[in-house]
């Protein structure tokens, strides 16, 4: 078999060699208990890099956003998101299911962006026909572009003139923070300091097998305690997992730089080819819309020689620890040589759309 490199996501990682060991050596308790000095450390060290009171390890982005938003929120109140957001699309509807929250989803523009007018606009008066509106939910990255820091100065300030808190669902928040360039947790620090709450996966671009953190202030994370417990997440010995997460920020975040620099080199190869459109390599990500309904044939085509993205028409392809040039490289080659025959060939099986 020759190359093989999955672009599916950056969730596929294997925790490498060292980040094993690390797991193995990690000293472990009963963190229900709170007694996980593992978990502790972790907890207490995310909470300065977020410059947040306090932080809680849950076991993942779905989960730690849901005890963010169920802790923010209670039965009847309301939370702005964006219509594609991962928070109101891609959990289940969990804060609906779970937390009786309702959302009020907004349509955005191709950055993700939600438009001031209607956050202000969907923003209820205090009357009971309306659910009461608490909460503003936004991601960054999203779809893999940074959002930029005047959208994040301007929406939070205008949840805060309406008496919102903001939360921020940052999955791949340090993908944002090293793309701007210079000091990557300065950076953080700057994105994060807008937010009541931020919820990070470290099992992203960051390499560990499992788990996110939810920062926010005292309060709101013992809030989100409880209902971590109420919904399963109470774990024990989880100091194996968080020992995976302090490794992957001693050794992981400035290797993101790799990830981008790994995209850019996919965009710039597939750039010149017809019949596709790239339509983004901020960070690690890179969609390409394929032309004339061929986006099933490339990807099974892709498959046969050992590239696995994911999409349907546009196709998603992601980089992460697991992949290097030989293997973009590869994906490239394959691509062309797609293009380059002319195949048409009947319509493969069907690639699935979501986006993890
Ligand atoms: C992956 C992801 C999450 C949550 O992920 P889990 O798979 O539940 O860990 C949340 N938000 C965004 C934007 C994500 O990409």
């Amino acid at each position: 078999m020759g190359v093989r490199v999955d672009l599916r996501s950056d969730t596929v990682t294997q925790p490498t060699s060292a980040m094993r060991a690390a797991m193995m050596s990690a000293p472990l308790g009963d963190d229900v208990f709170g007694d996980d000095p593992s978990v502790n450390a972790l907890q207490e060290r995310i909470a300065v890099l977020t410059g947040k009171e306090a932080a809680l390890f849950m076991a993942s982005g779905t989960q730690s956003n849901l005890c963010g938003m169920m802790a923010h929120c209670e039965r009847g109140d309301e939370y702005i998101v964006g219509q594609n957001a991962h928070t109101y699309r891609y959990e289940g509807g969990g804060a609906a299911v779970l937390g009786s929250i309702q959302p009020q989803p907004l349509v955005q523009n191709a950055d993700g962006q939600m438009s001031l007018g209607d956050i202000a606009a969907a923003i209820k008066p205090d009357d009971p026909h309306f659910a009461r509106t608490r909460l503003l939910c936004l991601e960054n990255t999203w779809n893999g572009h940074p959002m930029p820091q005047s959208y994040l100065q301007q929406a939070t300030d205008l949840a805060r003139q309406h008496g919102l808190a903001a939360h921020l669902d940052g999955a791949r928040v340090f993908n944002a923070a090293v793309a701007r360039g210079g000091d990557a947790l300065k950076n953080l620090r700057n994105i994060v300091d807008l937010f009541d709450s931020v919820s990070i996966c470290f099992s992203k671009g960051l390499g560990a097998p499992v788990g996110s953190a939810l920062c926010g202030s005292r309060a709101l994370i013992e809030r989100a305690r409880r209902w971590r417990k109420m919904v399963g997440g109470g774990l024990r010995q989880s100091g194996l997992l968080a020992a995976a997460a302090h490794h992957a920020l001693d050794h992981h975040v400035d290797r993101l730089a790799d990830d981008h620099a790994l995209a850019q080199r996919l965009a710039q190869g597939l750039a010149g080819i017809e019949g596709l459109k790239v339509r983004s390599a901020q960070t690690n990500i890179v969609f390409v819309d394929v032309a004339d309904g061929r986006g099933p044939d490339l990807l099974a085509h892709l498959e046969r020689h050992g590239v696995r993205a994911t999409g349907l028409i546009g196709l998603r392809f992601v980089t992460h620890l697991d992949v290097d040039e030989a293997g973009i490289d590869h994906a490239i080659a394959c691509t062309q040589a797609f293009f380059a025959q002319g195949a048409s060939g009947s319509a493969s099986q069907a690639a699935g759309t979501a986006v993890y």
